[in-house]
């Protein structure tokens, strides 16, 4: 196979190659060479070379160096320089470039192919002694990083000696004298760390550097962010070698990022930023703070104009925002990298909608472009005007990625984890972010840097997962020791709470209160499109009229599952709850249950009323009865007090409902057999709710679900009860209206999925539900999941939480055969998913593909089902 493709003016061999070849990086380059636009040349070796590598025991595949060396002849011959040259050398950078890009996981080198005398050839070359001298340090710099490992400490320390004795602060501002101190400084630093001499042979460098670039792919950082993200099935990295061009030959040269568009908003408006004299990563690091491209006309007019064009060209060619890199060297513009900019979840829509207007999209595939997770964003709570308004604000950072979070400060990374763990919401405090901070930055509600702008690395990564983050708020001083932060003369550690205001930047004292987000405008137009195309229906579980409403307002066309033992919680029902438990016989069971009633009713007509003219699926008592019963002796006796009996007597009845599995024990459908009072009560009130409502002229449409079922006995004798208490309601209500109301069952035990057919015959609708479905398959408990779950997920024994995203092999097999088999017997039979799966994007395409009526899940996560719904659909 290829291992290398060329790209510059003589070919480009990578055009039209698959990402998953050339890494997002290559191919871009490539492809960006073919449009016309000015990129250094170079070549791409491919991701089947670091796959092959590691195969191989960390070694480099058989010519692969031949080929690598005549790749870089190619580019000796189009620039007329040559590699490893002492008086005009060829230098080039060594990049690292996945398919699916991340962001700061893996290091680049640059200005590859120095050594001493090369060095002293590009001062002279260049006539600019400090540009080659500052090139050098970059190199051994980077190369003992990156290649050897070594400590940036090291490096710089001695840095900072040097600045010191030449009387300078900032690094661009270091004399040539000076960088030339530093090189020796820095190879001293080298040889005492790696024991050896910097490699002065261009081509051992390259090699190394190679090899590095794959080493780097499974390093812990880029291994645990790869976990965090889900990336998988990748073959690894490819190498890019790239001819080098220079923003730090002076004033007249510089390095930007951007953003083809605002990443925040959505804005069309090029939004980014540049440093003067700057090379490569001084502006993602955070070490001097860049100028917003906005006011680039100042320093070069031409070359902003230049970019504007650069910023269409893209736009037009991949219909899509685009995140760009750029060097200018001497007054000329060179593009190094464009990909697909990363956007929250707001300017995710705001985009997709704008592209459509412009026309570089259709609708369609504005609904394919908005990730359905990412309206999580667009749900986020901000902070209330009036709250914020009153709140004394700190300071005022760069607003790197929107939303409200409140916390107390955590310091470190792992201060942050473990707070987190313990149910804290903290707020990572940090001066700059680095990828070892990624586990802490996850576990934080939000991120507050003190240095670094909007596309440093805590911005792009807390853009990326759509966290709250305020960046270089540098009135913030942080004492990360003592645990502790100095803003404006005040100090505050470790327990004072703040809030951060993501969207304005703003950083303010103490908890400020939150509001629910708007849903008009540009999400309303998207969710309208995706409701075009999806065809399965989107419901919501709720058990109260509140929930019921929001998720109206979300666009749920219904309740997919209404759980009843939320509502035998409140103080006044509890006791009626707990009597009922109590009663030794069916008399004193049903004088409690008569109380509980009136309440049960209620609750359903307020539902009912909130969702007129949408079907409302009701779940039969459920959980085991002890699960109602106070186990600690305050409450207990409590309740004995409040029900008139001795503390005894509660004890008792709690140790006769003891189980030892209390999830395969006396619950669900059980209950109703054994107490099928329970269950005349649940539907007489939710016939008489039915009856009431329908003489206010309110269309109820109760679908009443009995949970548990394991074979079509239970569910045969079970309907039956409840047609009769149906019809024994209407009878002494003399109600002579019509009634909707349907009777069908929750396939959540592997049993009934696989008896689904005869389960059919008596059930006019299933309902998957997969929470326990997925407990009973795998033979998980849901709730002790925590123990061994971080393992078999570290061990790749599961791929993802089967709780959170549908197993599609194991479970979704129970759940297609369950869907076939039911409609064997009733070719109509209403199909469902009720449960957590119900909102996760995968698990609702795999819904979709199996042909179910509709999904339920939260209320909000109801537009992001709606969304994942028409994705699937297209
Ligand atoms: P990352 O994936 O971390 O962004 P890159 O490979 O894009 O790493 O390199 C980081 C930066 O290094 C680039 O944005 C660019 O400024 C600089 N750089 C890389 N290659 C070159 C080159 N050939 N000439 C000049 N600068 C380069
Ligand atoms: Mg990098
Ligand atoms: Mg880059």
């Amino acid at each position: 196979n290829k291992m290398v493709y060329y790209f510059g003016k003589t070919k480009t061999e990578g055009k039209g190659k698959p990402k998953n070849l050339l890494g997002g990086k290559g191919l871009n380059l490539a492809e960006m060479t073919s449009i016309g636009l000015p990129v250094p040349p170079g070549f791409t070796i491919t991701t089947e070379v670091c796959d092959q590598y590691y195969k191989a025991g960390e070694n480099l595949p058989h010519g692969l160096m031949d080929e690598v060396a005549k790749a870089v002849k190619k580019l000796e011959k189009e620039l007329g320089k040559k590699f490893g040259d002492d008086s005009n050398p060829l230098l080039v950078s060594v990049r690292s470039g996945a398919a699916v890009s991340m962001p700061g996981m893996m290091n680049t080198i640059l200005n590859l192919g120095l050594n001493d005398a090369a060095t002293e050839g590009l001062a002279k070359a260049t006539k600019n002694e400090r540009f080659a001298y500052d090139a050098y340090r970059r190199l051994i710099n980077m190369f003992g990083d990156v290649v050897m490992g070594m400590d940036h400490h090291q490096f710089e320390k001695a840095f900072d000696k040097i600045k010191k004795k030449h009387n300078v602060t900032v690094d661009n501002e270091v004399p040539a004298e000076g960088l030339k101190e530093l090189c020796e400084a820095y190879k001293d630093v080298y040889k005492k760390h790696t024991g050896e001499d910097f490699p002065q042979d261009p081509v051992a460098q390259l090699e190394l550097a190679i090899k590095a670039v794959f080493g780097s792919w499974n390093t812990d950082r880029a291994v645990k962010y790869r976990e965090i993200e889900n990336i998988r099935h990748l073959l690894g990295t490819a190498v890019n070698v790239q001819s080098m061009v220079y923003g730090n030959m002076g004033d007249d040269s510089g390095t930007g990022v951007a953003f083809t568009r605002n990443p925040n908003t959505g804005e069309n408006k090029f939004y980014g930023e540049f440093l003067v004299n700057a090379q490569g990563e001084d502006v993602v690091a955070g070490i001097r703070t860049p100028q917003p491209v906005a006011e680039m006309p100042k320093w070069n007019r031409a070359i902003h104009r230049e970019l504007l064009e650069v910023k269409k060209t893209l736009e037009n060619h991949y219909c899509e925002m685009q995140d760009i890199e750029f060097t200018i060297e001497r007054g000329t513009l060179y593009m190094l990298q464009t990909r697909t900019g990363k956007r929250t979840g707001i300017a995710a829509v705001k985009i997709a909608c704008d592209l459509v207007k412009e026309g570089l999209i259709s609708e369609k595939e504005a609904v394919m472009r908005v990730p359905p997770n990412a309206l999580t964003q667009l749900l986020l709570p901000s902070f209330k005007t009036t709250a914020r308004n009153a709140a004394d604000v700190l300071c005022k950072g760069i607003n790197a990625s929107p939303g409200a979070a409140v916390g107390k400060l955590a310091f470190t990374a792992e201060d942050a984890r473990l707070r987190k763990d313990a149910g804290e919401d903290v707020i990572l405090v940090r001066r700059e972010t680095s990828p070892e901070d990624v586990d802490g930055m996850s576990a934080a509600v939000g991120i507050l840097t003190s240095t670094g702008g909007a596309t440093s690395h805590a911005a792009v990564v807390a853009r990326g997962w759509g966290k709250c983050c305020v960046a270089g708020a540098s009135d913030v001083q942080i004492d990360e020791k003592a645990k502790k932060i100095r803003v404006n003369g005040k100090t505050y550690g470790a327990n004072d709470i703040i809030s951060l205001d993501g969207t304005t930047g703003e950083v303010m004292l103490g908890s400020v209160e939150t509001q629910e987000p708007k849903l008009s405008g540009d999400f309303a137009k998207l969710m309208k499109w995706a409701d075009e195309y999806r065809t399965m229906a989107v419901r919501t579980n709720a058990d109260s009229p509140a929930d019921s409403k929001r998720a109206r307002e979300f666009g749920a066309e219904g309740i997919g599952l209404c759980r009843t033992e939320h509502m035998f919680f409140e103080p006044d029902r509890i006791v009626h709850m707990r009597a009922m438990i109590l009663a030794q016989d069916e008399q004193t069971r049903r004088d409690a249950l008569k109380k509980l009633l009136p309440f049960q009713r209620k609750d359903f007509e307020g539902i009912f009323k909130a969702m007129s003219g949408l079907p409302v699926t009701i779940r039969l008592l459920d959980p085991p009865l002890h699960e109602f019963l106070p186990n600690e002796p305050g409450p207990q006796k409590e309740m004995a007090d409040q029900l008139g009996v001795k503390v005894g007597e509660i004890k008792k009845r709690n140790s006769a409902l003891h189980e030892a599995n209390p999830m395969l024990g006396h619950r669900g459908c059980r209950l109703s057999i054994t107490y099928p009072e329970i269950l005349e009560m649940q539907v007489r009130a939710i016939t008489e709710a039915a009856i009431n409502c329908a003489g206010k002229k309110v269309k109820a449409h109760p679908e009443i679900m009995i949970p548990l079922v394991g074979t079509y006995q239970e569910l045969a004798i079970l309907r039956r009860k409840v047609e009769e208490t149906i019809a024994a309601t209407i009878k002494a209500k003399k109600f002579d209206g019509n009634l909707d109301i349907s009777i069908g069952t929750m396939i959540e035990i592997p049993r009934a999925a696989l008896t689904a057919d005869e389960v059919a015959e008596h059930a006019d609708f299933f309902s998957f539900g997969t929470n326990d479905l997925t407990q009973m398959t795998f033979g998980y408990s849901r709730d002790d999941v925590g123990g061994f779950l971080p393992d078999y997920l570290e061990q790749e024994i599961v791929e993802v939480d089967p709780f959170q995203s549908l197993d599609q092999t194991g479970v979704g097999q129970l759940v297609e055969m369950g869907v076939q088999k039911g409609r064997s017997t009733k070719k109509a039979l209403k199909v469902g998913i009720c449960g957590e799966h119900g909102g996760d994007p995968s698990s609702v395409e795999f819904c979709h593909r199996v042909g179910l009526n509709y999904v339920s899940c939260s209320p909000f996560r109801v537009p992001i089902a709606r969304l994942a719904a028409a994705q699937a659909a297209i």
